[in-house]
Parts: C-alpha cells; sequence; structure tokens
C-alpha cells in the first residue's frame, strides 16, 4: 500500500474538471477557463525563430532572461506606474506556479492564509500543500472582498492573504478604495498580500488598481500571467514580483521545482509583452459585448446576479438542482460550491465562447430554470 503525505490528502482533483467529465461530449462548454482566441502570431513567431535560432535549446537563469525580466518591467511601469527592478521578478510555469512559490516560501506548517471564498480553487490547495491552513473568508453580496473581513480574519498565526482582481469565480472588479486598504492592512499588520492580477487586462467597468501601488512595506507580492491577457494559457508563462528578499527565498522553490520557465514561451512572452496591444483591447471589447448579452439573458429568466465588472465569469445565484438541471440538458457549468462553502448556491458561467453559443445557452438555460422553479 502506498502511503500519502497528509498535507496532499486534503487537496482533491478540482470540482470544475469533475463537471467537464460528466457532461457529453456535443455539450455546450460555458465552464472554461480561458479565451477563445488565438495567441498573437507576433507571439508564436517569436517562439518559433528561438527555437530556429537554437536560442531556446537551454536553461536560462533561474528567474527568467534578461530581457523578458525587462519587459515584465516595463509592462508594470506602463499599465500599473510601479518602478520594479528586473531583478525582483521570477518569470514561472504560469501564474500557478507563482502562487505556489509564493506560498511555499511565506508559509509554516500550522499558518493561515486568508483566502477569498467562494475564490479560485488554487488558492485553498496550494495552502494545504504547504501544510498551512486555508482561512475562507466570505464575500459580500456584490461579490467583493471585503477588507474590514480581512482584517478581522488576522490572527498572530497568518502568514498571508490573497486578493484577486478581477477575481475568478465571480468577475468582481475591488474598488481602489479596497485596494488601498489592502495595502493599509499588508503594512500595518506586517502580513504579506499576494494580489492575484492575472485578469487585468479583461476588466468592462472601473479600473485595475494594485495594492502594490499604495503599499508603504514590502509586503505586496504581485502574481501575473500572460495566460489570459494574451490568451496564452498553454505556454505556461507567468510571473512575481516582490520585495528582493521574497523574490530570494521564492527563487529556492522555483530553482529545485522547476530551475526555470520554459524557454520558447520566454520568447513568446517577450513578443507578446512588448508587441502591439491591440489583443488586449480586441478581447477586452468582445468579453464585455458577451457579458453585457449573457447579463440580460441571466435577468430575463430572473437570476440574480451580481454584476461581473472583469474576467469573464458571470456568478448567478441559482435554485436549488439548476445547475444539475442545466448540465443534463447539455450545457456545462460550473457549481460555484467547487469554489468554496461561500459559492453554495451560485453557478459559475463563463463567457469565453462566441456569442451564438452563448445565445443558444440562454435558451437551453431558460428551460432548465422554468423546470426547476
Ligand atoms: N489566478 C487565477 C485567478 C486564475 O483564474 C488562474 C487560472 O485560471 C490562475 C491564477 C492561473 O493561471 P495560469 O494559467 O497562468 O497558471
Amino acid at each position: 500500500m502506498p502511503t500519502f503525505s497528509s498535507r496532499v490528502e486534503k487537496v482533491s482533483i478540482s470540482g470544475i474538471r469533475e463537471v467537464f467529465e460528466a457532461a457529453g461530449e456535443d455539450a455546450i462548454n460555458l465552464g472554461l477557463g480561458q479565451p477563445d482566441f488565438p495567441t498573437p502570431e507576433h507571439a508564436r513567431e517569436a517562439a518559433v525563430d528561438a527555437i530556429r535560432a537554437g536560442d531556446a535549446d537551454a536553461y536560462t537563469s533561474n528567474k527568467g532572461t534578461e530581457s523578458l525580466r525587462e519587459a515584465i518591467a516595463d509592462k508594470h511601469a506602463r499599465d500599473n506606474g510601479l518602478d520594479i527592478d528586473p531583478e525582483d521578478i521570477i518569470a514561472t510555469a504560469g501564474g500557478s506556479e507563482a502562487l505556489h512559490i509564493a506560498l511555499e516560501a511565506h508559509v509554516d506548517a500550522g499558518q493561515e492564509v486568508i483566502i477569498p471564498d467562494p475564490g479560485f480553487v488554487s488558492y485553498e490547495a496550494l495552502t494545504h500543500l504547504t501544510g498551512g491552513t486555508p482561512r475562507p473568508v466570505t464575500l459580500r453580496d456584490d461579490l467583493t472582498l471585503d477588507p474590514a473581513a480581512v482584517e478581522a480574519a488576522l490572527t498572530d498565526d497568518t502568514a498571508a492573504f490573497v486578493v484577486n482582481s478581477p477575481a475568478n469565480p465571480t468577475g468582481a472588479v475591488q474598488s481602489t478604495e479596497d485596494m488601498r486598504e489592502f495595502a493599509r492592512i499588508a503594512d500595518e499588520h506586517d502580513v504579506l498580500c499576494i494580489s492575484d492580477e492575472v485578469y487585468e487586462y479583461q476588466i468592462f467597468d472601473g479600473e485595475h488598481r494594485s495594492p502594490a501601488e499604495f503599499a508603504s512595506s514590502d509586503n505586496v507580492a504581485i502574481v501575473n500571467a500572460c495566460s489570459k491577457a494574451y490568451s496564452m494559457t498553454g505556454w505556461r508563462l507567468g510571473w512575481i514580483t516582490a520585495s528582493t528578499d521574497r523574490i530570494e527565498r521564492m527563487l529556492r522553490v522555483h530553482q529545485y521545482g522547476q530551475a526555470c520557465a520554459s524557454a520558447p514561451a520566454q520568447y513568446a512572452a517577450e513578443a507578446a509583452l512588448n508587441g502591439p496591444q491591440d489583443v488586449v483591447e480586441e478581447m477586452r471589447t468582445s468579453f464585455e459585448e458577451r457579458r453585457d448579452i449573457l447579463l440580460e439573458g441571466l435577468s430575463e429568466m430572473g437570476l440574480e446576479c451580481p454584476r461581473p465588472e472583469g474576467a469573464f465569469y458571470a456568478m448567478p445565484k441559482v435554485p436549488e438542482g439548476w445547475v444539475d438541471e442545466v448540465i443534463e440538458r447539455g450545457v456545462v457549468v460550473v457549481p460555484g460550491s467547487a469554489f468554496g462553502d461561500g459559492g453554495e448556491g451560485y453557478a459559475r458561467i463563463s463567457y469565453a465562447t462566441d456569442i451564438d453559443t452563448i445565445e443558444q445557452a440562454l435558451d437551453i438555460m431558460a428551460e432548465a430554470t422554468e423546470a426547476v422553479r
């Protein structure tokens, strides 16, 4: 009999996967967490060129190539007004690895990590893998994370709290005032704020602000990635930026777990970050149009849905049995409970698919709503 670590036994395969597997092959999939656009051609070309030239054959520096880290620092200067030393950046295998090394480097067994509930599935799982304990904080009615609730959840054992805006699974965007508060909490309580900003560019109302803009301490780490920004989920390229000593500790985890991010992906990411940004705007306007169609359809069926201001997810409140009924009728959505107890009674609907498909799905959802009422 194999034996397993108690840490891994606390984690199960994501509920999202189970939903996909339960649905038939012909199902309309509104469960996906990735943009339905191609990776920009210039990013693909840069990787191909690097491969052909033999530039991507070898390990890069553990942190990633200097030119990629410069491109990431330029991005933060351009978009976030942050002055980041390229040495304080680690290129990672997607935002996922960035979250992993952040938690692994900062959380001890027995310590706590405050996470939004409902929230992205990795926060809870990765915390368990460190031996730490996730401390879920229920969201406000508008599905944003309340800084006061985070502050109230702090204990002497808190190692970090996670902020995610725009958010998966809710589509919620935190206000500038909230971000200021998260920075204050990180400063005043000397606690790490991990700010997951992977949906930064998918924002329709309001604007993206990072707690790092407001913090006066070194207590904010930013996680970001090319995955959602440039429709590059398959490339596995993200990054983390934090203070020099935090980066040095995270590099220890990254070095032994990964050595470096995939070299071809680093070339593609650099081209995406430095190249024309029109693809970002194209995706943003397209998602906004789809969001409006989805919200109108949900409202016509009488489903209450906090208005998602970003990402590409909506999270309506749904009657009991609704998710099963919708899946049975051939539309894949994810039960809110897959994202934490706070997601109970909600469903996550991804609108990263074309308008015809969304409209077809809405018809089916309307029938399912009638059936379960
Ligand atoms: N953070 C959030 C909020 C996400 O939704 C995801 C992916 O769905 C990630 C991080 C990880 O992204 P990546 O594909 O870059 O690992």
